[in-house]
């Protein structure tokens, strides 16, 4: 939308407040750069280094005119024990100081607030991320409508309810399947596979996600990264639930088009651009298999051996995106001290770090993505056109699965029965997802035959709705409309 056409708009004033995990904080800046391309002014509190890490994707855009800044506020590391520069999940030492960042992230409280206090006029709409609960607090204090974002699509929120008010999950043993009961989908769980959230004992780890839930209900809106015509269902079924303030305005990630923009976004990108459009230029559209697994997972070195020697005797080209937290160095030496690197070197491409995932999912050449089901991977994965072979790891990622799998019929499962360990007191005991089981999917989705073409068709045709809902007349493009109009009609401006 060009700024002239909502100029009436631009007085509307948005403070946004992002979680430091990528996965959050990445499409929490993807939707400021949407609402300030409808005219919004937006300020997002940001904390040094994730303002550098994550912020620099906005730079162009900023200097182009659009209303956006950061408001850059200090964390007080030591006093929660948290390393110098540590903002963001995936920087902290272990999962189990989770909850000291939470508490860090609750210091920024005083400064947002005396921020807020100066200004006139105030915000219109704090929108925050869910686990910020300070951010009801705040808004409470001030009256300004919050609302609130947690990365998850309409299908997880709706598994979470039932399991919450059904408790069918409680009745069953660990590996046992059950269904979720009165959802659109016939949807099968073993209690092995839910979030964190519905296995722990732990009282700090129940006692928060009861306050999120009543943070949540308190809250004046939800904004989803999902589309309309992904999960109409599972929004239809939301909605119910929530009330009509919710709004799908996703793919948020479309809002990035050009190269540029898509290898800035998250970390700096461990490969360079150029050399990663010459690799993927010099394949088959159509023929390489791309593996990355988010931005926190920490799988064993074990278990990156069998997806390695899959990728491998799959014999196709293929892009892996090696990291594993503190298990990296181990994983690294495998590589170099086997002849991995060495046997694979002509048809593959390593990145050590970082990738550019939107960069290398939008390239014609990727045929496949092996993806760990965080939601914006998979949505990612979704928006490209391309089947996913799914290896849930955590969290809400088997819900993800499922609605790909089996609602979708976009992608084929490499059968994990169990969530990784990846916070305190998580099952650690894991399981081996073999290499035969991830060569096995891999095949399914790339074979040539008759299964493989129309999953692939069904992948191509929900990518062009994806691309459509965020365009002029799209849904969500529909539901961002609407959701400044509702808070310009809250503030009383341009009536
Ligand atoms: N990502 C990326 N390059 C990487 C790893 C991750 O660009 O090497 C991005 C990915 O595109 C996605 C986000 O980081 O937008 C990860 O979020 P997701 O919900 O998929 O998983 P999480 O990291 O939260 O488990």
């Amino acid at each position: 939308m060009a700024l002239e056409q909502s100029q009436e708009l631009i007085q509307l004033h948005f403070l946004v407040i992002p979680m430091g995990s990528p996965g959050h904080y990445i499409p929490t800046i993807d939707m400021a750069k949407l609402f300030a391309q409808h005219g919004v002014r937006v300020t997002i509190v940001a904390t040094p280094v994730n303002a550098l890490r994550f912020g620099s994707i906005l730079d162009q855009a900023i200097q182009s005119g659009l209303p956006i800044r950061f408001l850059e506020f200090q964390i007080p590391y030591k006093e929660f024990g948290l390393p110098e520069g540590c903002e963001s999940l995936d920087d902290l030492p272990n999962m189990g100081m989770t909850g000291a960042l939470l508490q860090a992230y609750r210091s920024l409280q005083t400064q947002v607030e005396q921020y807020i206090e100066k200004l006139d006029p105030r915000p219109h709409c704090i929108l925050a991320d869910t686990f910020l609960l300070w951010t009801g607090e705040t808004a409470k204090k001030f009256q300004i409508p919050r609302i609130i974002f947690d990365g998850m699509n309409c299908l997880t929120k709706m598994c979470n309810h039932v399991l919450y008010f059904s408790k069918v999950h409680e009745s069953v043993g660990e590996s046992e399947s059950f269904v979720l009961p009165g959802l659109p989908d016939h949807i099968e769980l073993k209690r092995s596979q839910l979030p964190f959230a519905f296995r722990s004992s732990h009282e700090a780890v129940i006692d928060f996600h009861g306050k999120v839930r009543a943070s949540e209900s308190e809250a004046y809106g939800v904004v989803v990264n999902s589309f309309e015509g992904l999960e109409q269902g599972y929004v239809d079924e939301y909605q119910k639930v929530k009330g009509d303030k919710v709004w799908c305005i996703g793919p948020l990630s479309l809002c990035h088009k050009d190269e540029s923009e898509k290898v800035q976004r998250g970390n700096k990108s461990s490969v360079n651009k150029d050399e990663c459009l010459k690799w993927l230029d010099s394949q088959e559209n159509g023929s390489v298999i791309y593996a990355c697994l988010g931005s926190i997972s920490r799988v064993e070195p074990a278990q990156l051996i069998e997806l390695a020697l899959a990728l491998e005797s799959s014999k196709r080209p293929f892009i892996w995106v090696v990291r594993a937290g503190h298990n990296t160095e181990k994983i690294e030496k495998w590589i170099d001290e086997e002849g991995f690197g060495e046997r694979t070197k002509d048809k593959a491409l390593l990145i050590h770090g970082w990738a550019p995932q939107l960069l290398v999912l939008s390239h014609p050449a990727v045929g496949g993505f092996l993806t760990h089901c965080g939601w914006n991977s998979t949505l990612e994965g979704v928006c490209a056109g391309v089947p996913m072979v799914t290896w849930p790891q955590f969290q809400e990622q088997f819900y993800n699965e499922k609605l790909v799998v089996q609602v979708l019929r976009t992608g084929v499962s490499v059968g994990a029965q169990k969530t990784s360990g990846l916070w305190v007191d998580e099952d650690k005991s894991g399981e081996l997802v073999k290499s035969e089981a991830f060569l096995n999917a891999i095949e399914m989705v790339m074979e040539e035959g008759k299964e493989g073409e129309e999953r692939r068709k069904r992948a191509k045709e929900i990518g062009k709705i994806a691309n459509k809902a965020i365009e002029d007349g799209g849904s969500s493009h529909r539901n961002m409309t609407g959701l400044i109009e509702d808070i310009k009609n809250q503030a009383n401006i341009g009536n």
